[in-house]
């Protein structure tokens, strides 16, 4: 029999890494994705997902965060240059950070070693728009509501197996699989538990405004980013806010700003509002933990949550690191009985 794992979480990072999982391991492996919400339910699916890392993301290393960064943006560039760009929801997009406030937020120097295209705005760019300083990029952006029905098609046709249930606690699998990793965003407050885990509260429009091709972000106060099918409006980031509920004070306030910034959006079209809890830990956790619970119990965990605001651009990379872990848990002797 082969040897059987277990995914915890079927937002982005989990189905990356149990896609990644199905390609690293050999074809008898079993490998099962456990979580209690999917697509249109998970946080993912509300993200704007563009590839734009904020200077606070962080790995345990400086050059273990480049190298996510560069492996996931690698990984997106493969999709966007195949023929499943479209059905995966991968595009490139364009546009501009502005502030008039700081000059050192519109520099991003963890995308300039990656991005084909970084540069400083001109003073007709800036002039046009109404800012002192800005940048123009060229980056990926992978929308969510297209990449996990994607992700999920390829894992399900490999023979990968989904199963709807809420975890209590990891010892449930404990005794059923080799190694479980463990992706479960939010959820690692409790499941792990893990008390550095703290919601960041983002609310946001998704509009339809096709005219709208450019991304903008305006000091981090606003920010509008044209995805697949929408345009996302925002936003906030509220700090350990638990609350889950659109609010009206920041409806008006996310629209008046935008439309500060591109008045055109007074003819946009509103689909919906949306509130998630970007899932945040200082850093970024993927390491090992063999986990005891008592009775002789024991578990081999790979963990891989706490991706904040950027856990859409920088899934593949942590899940690549997530597998290779996996892998040397799985090259272990087995304890004799
Ligand atoms: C407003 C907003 C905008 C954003 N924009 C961007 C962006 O532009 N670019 C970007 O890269 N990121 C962005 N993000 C961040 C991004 O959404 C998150 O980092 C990412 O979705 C985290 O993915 P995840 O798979 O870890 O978590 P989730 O998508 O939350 O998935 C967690 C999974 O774990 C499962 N789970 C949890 N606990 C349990 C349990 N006890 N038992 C069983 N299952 C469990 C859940 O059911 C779910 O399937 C944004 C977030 C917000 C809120």
């Amino acid at each position: 029999m082969g040897v059987r794992v277990c995914v915890v979480g079927g937002g982005v990072v989990g189905l990356s890494t149990a896609t990644l999982l199905q390609a690293a391991l050999p074809p008898d492996a079993s490998i099962t994705l456990v979580a209690d919400k999917f697509l249109s339910n998970t946080t993912s699916d509300g993200a704007a997902g563009i590839f734009r890392p904020g200077l606070q993301f962080q790995g345990p290393t400086q050059e273990i965060t480049r190298r996510w960064l560069q492996d996931s943006y690698d990984h997106y560039l493969k999709i966007l240059n195949s023929s499943e760009a479209a059905s995966a929801g991968v595009k490139k997009v364009s546009g501009y950070h502005f502030s008039n406030n700081y000059p050192k937020i519109v520099w991003n120097a963890l995308l300039k070693p990656i991005l084909e295209e970084y540069r400083g705005c001109t003073p007709e760019e800036l002039s046009t728009h109404g800012f002192k300083y800005g940048t123009f990029a060229t980056t990926l952006l992978t929308d969510c509501t297209h990449y996990l029905p994607y992700l999920t098609r390829k894992f399900t046709s490999r023979g990968g197996v989904i199963e709807e249930r809420r975890l209590d606690s990891l010892e449930e699998l404990a005794g059923k699989y080799d190694v479980v990793c463990n992706c479960c965003g939010f959820g690692a407050k409790d499941l792990v538990p893990d008390q550095t885990m703290t919601p960041i509260r983002g609310q946001v429009f998704k509009v339809r405004a096709p005219w709208v091709k450019n991304f903008y972000y305006c000091d981090y106060d606003a920010y509008i980013i044209p995805g697949m099918d929408y345009v996302t409006l925002g936003g906030t980031r509220q700090f350990d806010s638990y609350n889950t509920e659109v609010s009206k004070y920041d409806s008006q306030a996310i629209w008046e700003r935008c439309l500060q910034v591109l008045p055109s959006l007074k003819d946009a079209q509103i689909v919906r509002e949306w509130v998630g809890w970007r899932p945040y830990r200082p850093v970024v956790r993927v390491e090992k933990e063999r986990m005891n619970f008592g009775g002789g119990k024991t578990l081999k965990v790979v963990h891989n949550y706490g991706h904040g605001g950027y856990g859409v651009m920088s899934a593949p990379g942590t899940s690549m690191h997530a597998v290779t872990l996996v892998k040397q848990f799985l090259d272990e002797p087995k304890a004799k009985l």
